[in-house]
């Protein structure tokens, strides 16, 4: 059965599971037996992904023949990841401005969920504010870290740990073959072994998202505030679909001759692996894995397009930021002119790139964004009751974006191979 088949019947067990205990009141059983067994699966997903970030970055740099090859295959990353960012905040901005999702808001229902997320929010904004008060340039020194072993134990700061590695990859290729040699070997050796540990990892895949989706479901808050909040997480979820079902599809279509099909079949355990874990980060090793085998993106470009992707390009979460920042000054009956319109796009921008790979991080920057439009930050309590499944959905989003620019990446240096001819999990059934 392939892996993407078992992940789905232990997500559709999960939420069965959670449904029965909420229905006998016994959610606490799902709490207390079943969820840790979420967590132990996500903490081994983390695990990897710092080991599997330096090798396969240092790898995929130091593979490369000259550092023309870099800047090019770096230009190309980066002009794509901007560019279907920016598509996907403007996709947000039209449809929540066609929506308009706030304007259901009366006055009652915004003080209840103000009131009954003030806590959450208040905690969030905090960890906001201690990025607000820096200095302009803050965000520069801040990838530059100043002890690379306390970068890589902090899984915000993972964009530092991608510089320093990039450098490293960079004086690796000025080094002398003989030196650098056993240096490449190790990491080359490193990143074949963290391989086989995904392997082993993702024999459990099933039962980690089975824990995981009962979990969530155990903890959902009652229906009434889903239904205040319908429109805005119609809206975020419309506009996500959007970017999943249409724009990476046929982007890869277009540029790189994927059939539909066979995206999907590729990327579907990394898409539901991103959905069970709301985990860009968590979810890298095995969109590697997908990518390559699957897909047959050339390991030299994988291995440098991909941590770099799940670390920055998040568009889902952009498109979030920006239906959010709108449902929330709706909501307060603030009205938005054309020119903070443009400012969301620049601000959700960036704060997606600065978003951390982990889950509800986009919140935080949301904080932010909202702190640029003067929309009062505390309205970040009103969407908090369902961040958690907009989170979920918007990470399979950033994920599916990284695969895919990472296909265009590699079919325009001809480095997309027509048949991957390793594979290590199992392979998508032919068409
Ligand atoms: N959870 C998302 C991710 O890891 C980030 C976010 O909160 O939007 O991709």
């Amino acid at each position: 059965m392939p892996l993407h088949v078992r992940i789905l019947i232990g997500m559709v067990l999960g939420v069965i599971a959670g449904a029965i205990a909420v229905s006998l009141d016994a959610s606490w059983l799902i709490v207390d037996w079943v969820k840790p067994f979420g967590t132990i699966f996500i903490n081994l997903l983390k695990v990897i992904a710092v080991p599997l970030i330096i090798a396969s970055l240092v790898k995929g740099v130091s593979d490369m023949r000259d550092l023309s090859r870099l800047s090019s295959l770096g230009g190309r990353t980066v002009a794509l990841y901007l560019f279907t960012t920016v598509v996907s905040v403007s996709l947000g901005l039209l449809v929540v401005n066609l929506v308009n999702p706030g304007l259901a808001i009366d006055e009652a229902t915004r003080t209840k969920l103000l009131e009954s997320s003030a806590d959450d929010a208040a905690g969030k904004i905090a960890i906001a504010e201690q990025t607000k008060e820096q200095g302009p340039l803050q965000p520069i020194i801040d990838l530059v870290p100043d002890n690379i072993f306390a970068a890589a134990t902090n899984n915000t700061a993972m964009l530092q740990v991608i510089v320093f590695v990039l450098l490293f990859g960079v004086a690796l290729v000025m080094t002398p073959e003989e030196k650098s040699g056993p240096v490449k070997a190790f990491f080359d050796g490193l990143n074949e072994v963290v391989m086989r540990l995904i392997d082993l990892i993702m024999l459990a895949a099933p039962i980690g998202v089975f824990a995981l989706l009962a979990a969530l479901v155990a903890e959902t808050p009652s229906w009434d505030v889903f239904k205040a909040l319908l429109y805005y997480s119609l809206c975020v979820m419309f506009g996500l679909m959007i970017l999943v079902f249409g724009f990476y599809p046929t982007l890869a279509r277009v540029f790189a001759g994927v059939k539909y099909g066979h995206f999907f079949r590729s990327l579907a355990p990394a898409q539901l692996l991103a959905f069970s874990t709301s985990s860009s980060a968590a979810t890298l090793p095995v969109t590697m894995e997908c990518t390559q085998e699957h897909l047959g993106v050339d390991e030299e470009v994988a291995s440098f397009v991909l941590p770099i992707g799940a670390t920055v390009n998040m568009d889902g979460t952009s498109l979030y930021q920006a239906v959010a920042a709108v449902f929330i000054a709706q909501a307060f009956g603030i009205d938005l002119t054309l020119g903070d319109q443009l400012s969301i796009v620049l601000t959700a921008t960036l704060a997606s790139i600065g978003t951390a790979a982990v889950p509800s991080a986009g919140i935080v920057m949301l904080v932010i964004v909202l702190g640029t439009l003067d929309v009062p930050e505390q309205g970040i309590a009103l969407i908090f009751a369902v961040d958690r499944v907009l989170d979920m959905s918007r990470t399979v989003a950033n994920v599916t974006s990284d695969a895919t620019v990472a296909t265009l990446v590699a079919k325009s240096v001809g480095l997309l191979h027509e048949r991957p001819e390793e594979r290590r999990l199992e392979s998508p059934s032919q068409e």
